[in-house]
């Protein structure tokens, strides 16, 4: 293969930055960096929802086979008044693989991280620097950074010909480059707050009603005024796993580091006292003292994700509301559509020109879309929470017809038109058109 001169720098190993280092070294690329504060990848423990369009490219990036072995399909979804456990709306999602080739389905956190670093593995391109904290980044020229390894050894200083912030909703590379620019994006509460609960099937077993859970194929959410619940089965049925929004009234305990708060389960058991005798069964199961409460943050829409020869990508440009459970899903399209616009065939002369134009066609093509759906989870978030009024009633109204097999789906993640949006886009398609109409990019093809 001919030598790949572009030296890449990725700054975190998130779902983000690993699937960048993969999508770039699949698409030719010999010297792809990737520098993470965390001396090992230990990946949260929790579940998270594997949707077609993120599928589809895990596919390409030869890793998705081994995350659907162990990831549960959805066959339906059920929405439900958390007080009373009634069924508001039922949807089967079995059309999903028909119409978008994969299925809908949900998985551990770990094992989809897992397989995007073993994928990495096996690439001579790329390496890892972990243990590494990147600071005072500089986009004058080529990108310039400071690596402060945290086992003390003495910090250094690198040069790289693109540097892609995949550094998360806290963002250095974002508030350096807009520094640059002259604008801020300060990270802005939600007001709300998160539990993220792994129950196994030994706890469930015992109560006939949450083995019934376990066991389905079903992601069922809970609504109620502000909260909900979404929960499924994940490893191959052996945890049960609840992800819940709630007002957040521990927003000062919440330290900038982590914006996570170690949250009490009275506290918990409380903010969800009026649902149903089954989800208090679920809650209860939690252990003391394993409360974790995460804060939901996001910022406004950034004037450009692109400086230079730098870009960011994922939670560091588009933090979005986990309501339509597609953030690492975005994140992961920013990575394949990098993959496009910075194939080697693309920016061969590693010119600080060329590079910029690549990063900009990836700009054009992702950056609407993201912010699109970070505007739409947030809007179903809003309708998921609706208390006594006119604007629940008229949702209800919606919950009705839709037993009727008639009209949208309240909640949007579960409807088909929502749905065609989502999963029905592939932007890989859609950044290679898009470095064909580019007249300068087309000339290298
Ligand atoms: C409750 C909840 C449920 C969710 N459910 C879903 C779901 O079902 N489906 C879905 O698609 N998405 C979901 N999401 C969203 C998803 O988790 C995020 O969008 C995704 O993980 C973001 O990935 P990232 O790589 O951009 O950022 P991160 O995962 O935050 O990764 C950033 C990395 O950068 C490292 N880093 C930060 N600063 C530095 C530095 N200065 N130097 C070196 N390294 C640094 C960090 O250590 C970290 O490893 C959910 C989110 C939440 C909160």
């Amino acid at each position: 293969m001919a030598e790949t001169p572009a030296r890449i720098a990725i700054v975190g190993a998130g779902m983000g930055g690993l699937s960048a280092a993969l999508a770039l070294a699949k698409a030719g690329h010999q010297h792809v960096t990737v520098y993470e504060s965390a001396p090992g990848l230990g990946f949260v423990g929790a579940g998270i929802q594997l949707a077609p369009n993120m599928a589809r490219i895990l596919d390409r990036f030869g890793v998705w086979k081994q995350i659907a072995a162990e990831a549960v399909q959805c066959y339906e979804t059920s929405i439900r008044e958390g007080s009373s456990d009634k069924e508001l709306g039922h949807v089967t999602l079995d059309y999903v693989e028909k119409t978008y080739g994969y299925p809908h389905m949900v998985g551990h956190r770990a094992s989809l991280a897992g397989a995007l670093y073993d994928g990495c593995l096996k690439e001579k391109g790329i390496k890892f620097k972990l243990g590494s904290t990147i600071s005072e980044a500089s986009f004058a020229g080529k990108p310039t950074f400071k690596v402060s390894p945290v086992n003390g050894d003495a910090p250094y200083t690198v040069e790289c010909d693109v540097l892609l912030g995949a550094d998360g909703v806290k963002s250095l590379t974002r508030v350096a480059m807009l520094k640059e620019l002259g604008e801020t994006a300060d990270v802005k509460d939600t007001g709300q707050a998160a539990y993220r609960i792994m129950l196994t099937r030994e706890q469930m077993k015992h109560d006939p009603e949450l083995l019934e859970l376990i066991e389905s194929d079903t992601v069922t959410r809970w609504v109620g005024e502000r909260r909900h619940i979404i929960a499924y089965s994940i490893h191959n049925k052996q945890i049960y796993n609840l992800s819940t929004a709630q007002p957040d009234v521990n927003f000062a305990a919440a330290t900038n580091a982590t914006y996570t708060t170690k949250g009490s389960k009275s506290a918990m058991l409380q903010v969800y006292g009026d649902f149903c005798p089954k989800i208090q069964r679920m809650l209860n199961l939690v252990p003391d003292g394993e409360v974790v409460e995460w804060k939901l943050r996001v910022h406004d829409p950034l004037s450009t994700w692109v400086h230079g020869q730098a870009a960011l990508i994922g939670d560091a440009c588009h933090p979005t509301l986990p309501h339509l459970a597609q953030g690492a899903a975005q994140a992961i399209e920013d990575a394949a559509v990098l993959g496009v616009t910075l194939a080697p065939k693309r920016i061969a002369d590693a010119k600080p020109e060329t590079i910029h134009r690549a990063l900009k066609i990836y700009e054009k093509v992702r950056k609407t879309r993201a912010e699109t759906l970070v505007d739409l989870a947030a809007e179903n978030g809003r309708a998921m929470h609706l208390g006594a009024g006119k604007a629940k009633e008229e949702r209800d109204k919606l919950f009705a017809a839709l037993k009727q097999g008639k009209g949208p789906v309240p909640d949007k993640w579960a409807d088909a038109d929502v749905q065609r949006m989502i999963y029905g886009v592939d932007v890989v398609e859609d950044a290679e058109k898009a470095c064909k109409e580019d007249a300068f990019t087309a000339k290298l093809d």
